[in-house]
């Protein structure tokens, strides 16, 4: 990358589009081929094909376009579709050191994982290991631990439900709850707080709803990049007459405009406009415009009083704290003017209130998420837009299987009704004290409590915060063991010796076996692989958790791994006895479309301590940053599903060919110093000194003064592992406290 590779145009005004085709076609011939890349995408998202291994926004119900995926989806699939393998000869051609060095981008070109790889002992090189060896160095491992509680198995949103059952029972029948995953670092906060509020930590709405809303707000969210098969049901909303509001610090594409590809319009150069109102709230502003909202609401005397009477509590607590919260101060945080939020409450009170409120890192990554979820939660139960068609709460997943996978059990606290139910099935001891999510998981490798990692796909030190501090963590580990099916740089910053354990990805047949997983919308249903594997000794994530099980642990109560693992039905009827909702599973997952899960919530039954939906009133709060400092967030661009880049363009916001930029208001580049384009250091503040990032290209762009935006995962070096949202601990990537100066 010369000085001066890159450009910054200025940001599109839509989304998708041809260049989208145009865009997903490049990267799946160049990266899968054309026959292994359209055999892929002829079955993605298709009834009897694979789910996308990107994110978890729904399938629609019945037909299926022929396309069924965005651009994202496809780029996805490209990636792991490579048809060109790594194994022996290429780990023995480049030292860890040597791949350290390269970009993540470089790490995602280089192909499928072939085979089985070991780090030994102050080892350059990674070399070649059978599965046997592999199992029986994690036997070795994992049995000389003074504690079960000194692993550490870390799970991502790929995993199947049928992978994620297996190995959470796996991880318990070895003796500990140390089971973080990367929900910890996206939706925990929303969890959290709708599990406060209305009894289930999990969304209310289906897609159908979204034909019937009146008012769609997106909040916090880019569902451009992040979700894009959303625009087209935000544009069927639309059209149908339904106003969509967005609330962003940063104009986003996506959320101006969608020209759909699959429409001849998009190929003449139309596209549909989104957005009829667009609100650049302050990074962390939320909760102010929202307890804003509420504030109008009950001036207006526009709240439900029947739904307040019969379906909630704390009301007349709550409306307290809306007249002690002065407009003064709901300004000043939000950046948004009363007569707007007014505006907005007016609209969102209007007809038959049929609001669906959606949102995503942009208020979960904050010190005050739990409290920002609860508010969005208040603003509905003051409209009773909850649990009738056409309103509800969207929490969008960003990892296609992250909600299954805690349905499953991947929770370092999982209830005493489930590890009841998981001991009898499994008739071996469960232990019921509670586990190490990811922060706490950093921590205890850090200071030597935890000793073995064990990661189920994912990036963990790319995804991580504090990015010195996280790879230290792991460097510390006796045992560092990653369920791959790609090169990234969790392979690359290893414990004293490293495993990598190559597997099967979603699109490629695993000897005709159905896997199953859960959408953002609480729809399971079956995801099948068809295309040849990229290597004949890759296994299935299940077999390489039965595997090590066997190894480890072998047969343990009525456990039988290797029984388990020949048929995944078996597996299901375990899920049946243990998980409610899942009753006749195998029959309902092999359905079309597969089956909703109970929600309790969409039914109106709160399952809340006060057996009511809760309002609250938690101060009014946002990070307030000394003066001549700025407010961080970390974003993705719009060529990177999570850590995995797929190239070094962000098409809609106007940038291609580099990353190592920061989005700055224009007049803040002048209250630096800099001009567009001219290097930059950061550094963020935090209790435990300054952590740094120096050589970011500055880059005007508009959003509210005093903010900044930089790509994650380079951007994580500067979240202190301490900065996280209160109750959930997820790392509060989106608002850290920086300081910014010309690079020398
Ligand atoms: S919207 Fe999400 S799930 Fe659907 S194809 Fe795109 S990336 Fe995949």
């Amino acid at each position: 990358m010369s000085e001066n590779q890159g450009r910054a145009d200025a940001p599109e005004t839509h989304a998708a589009g041809p260049a989208a085709v145009f865009s997903s076609m490049e990267q799946v011939i160049r990266k899968a081929g054309v026959n292994r890349g359209l055999r892929a995408l002829a079955r993605l998202n298709q009834a009897d094909g694979f789910d996308c291994p990107s994110c978890a926004w729904p399938d629609p119900d019945g037909h299926r376009a022929m396309a069924e995926f965005c651009e994202n989806g496809a780029k996805a699939v490209a990636s792991e579709a490579m048809k060109h393998t790594i194994g022996r000869e290429f780990f023995a051609r480049h030292s860890v050191e040597e791949l350290a060095r390269e970009t993540d981008a470089w790490h995602d070109l280089q192909g499928r994982l072939a085979e089985p790889m070991l780090r030994r002992e102050g080892a350059s090189h990674y070399e070649p290991v059978s599965w046997d060896q592999a199992f029986a160095i994690l036997a070795e491992e994992l049995n000389a631990l003074a504690s079960p509680d000194e692993a550490v198995f870390y799970t991502s949103g790929r995993a199947s439900n049928e992978a994620a059952f297996l190995y959470q029972l796996f991880a318990r029948a070895f003796g500990t709850n140390n089971l973080p995953d990367c929900s910890n670092m996206c939706h925990e906060s929303s969890g959290l707080a709708l599990k406060q509020a209305i009894g289930v930590g999990k969304g209310t709405v289906m897609l159908e709803d979204f034909l019937e809303a009146d008012v769609i707000l997106c909040i916090g969210q880019n569902p451009g990049t992040n979700h894009p098969r959303m625009l087209s049901t935000l544009e069927a909303a639309v059209k149908r007459g339904a106003k969509l509001v967005a609330v962003n610090p940063l104009q986003e594409a996506g959320l101006l405009g969608f020209a759909h590809p699959q429409h001849v319009s998009a190929w003449l150069g139309r596209s549909t406009p989104l957005a009829s109102t667009y609100l650049q709230v302050k990074v962390n502003g939320d909760m102010a415009l929202l307890r804003g909202v509420a504030k109008q609401l009950v001036a207006n005397d526009a709240a439900d009083h029947g739904f307040l009477r019969e379906h909630t509590i704390g009301f007349d607590i709550y409306q307290e704290s809306l007249s002690d919260t002065g407009w003064e101060e709901i300004e000043e945080l939000s950046g948004i003017s009363r007569a707007a939020i007014a505006e907005l409450a007016a609209l969102m009170a209007s007809g038959d209130r049929r609001v669906i409120t959606c949102w995503a890192m942009g208020l979960t990554q904050h010190r005050n998420a739990v409290a920002t979820i609860r508010e969005v939660a208040n603003v509905h139960l003051l409209l009773g837009a909850i649990g009738r068609p056409g309103a509800g709460l969207c929490p969008v997943r960003g990892h296609s299987n992250v909600q299954g996978d805690r349905t499953m059990g991947i929770f370092e606290r999982m209830p005493e009704w489930f590890l009841a139910a998981l001991e009898k099935q499994a008739g071996v001891p469960v232990p019921r004290e509670h586990g190490f999510d990811t922060v706490d998981s950093i921590r205890a490798m850090h200071d030597g409590r935890a000793k073995v990692f064990f990661a189920l796909g994912g990036n963990f030190a790319q995804a991580t915060p504090d990015s010195t501090f996280t790879a230290e963590a792991l460097r510390h580990c006796r045992l560092t063991c990653h369920v791959s099916t790609k090169l990234n740089r969790s392979h690359l910053v290893t414990g004293r010796r490293a495993l990598i354990l190559p597997c099967l990805g979603r699109s490629e047949d695993d000897r005709g076996r159905i896997v199953s997983t859960e959408n953002s919308m609480g729809i399971v249903q079956s995801s099948q692989g068809r295309l040849p594997p990229a290597s004949a000794e890759l296994r299935s994530e299940i077999e390489i958790i039965a595997g090590m099980a066997e190894a480890v642990l072998g047969d343990r109560g009525r456990i039988r791994w290797r029984w388990l693992a020949e048929d995944y039905d078996r597996i299901r009827d375990w899920i049946e006895a243990v998980v409610p909702g899942f009753e006749n599973y195998n029959e309902r997952a092999r359905k079309p479309g597969g089956f909703h899960l109970p929600n309790a919530a969409r039914e109106r039954v709160w399952h809340t301590p006060g057996g009511k939906a809760a309002f609250s009133d938690a101060p009014l709060d946002a990070l307030r940053v000394a003066p001549g400092r700025f407010l961080l967030q970390t974003l993705r661009s719009h060529d990177q599903f999570n850590t995995t880049v797929y190239g070094l363009d962000d098409r809609y916001r106007g940038i291609s060919g580099m990353r190592d930029i920061v989005f700055l208001n224009p007049q803040d580049l002048v209250e630096v110093g800099v001009k567009p384009g001219q290097r930059v250091d950061l550094t963020s503040h935090w209790h435990d000194g300054e952590r740094h990032l120096t050589g970011l290209r500055a880059i005007p762009y508009q959003m509210p003064r005093g903010t900044a935006a930089a790509y994650f995962p380079e951007a994580n070096v500067l979240v202190p592992v301490g900065h996280v949202a209160e109750g959930s601990n997820t790392p509060a990537s989106k608002s850290i406290e920086i300081s910014i100066r010309p690079s020398r």
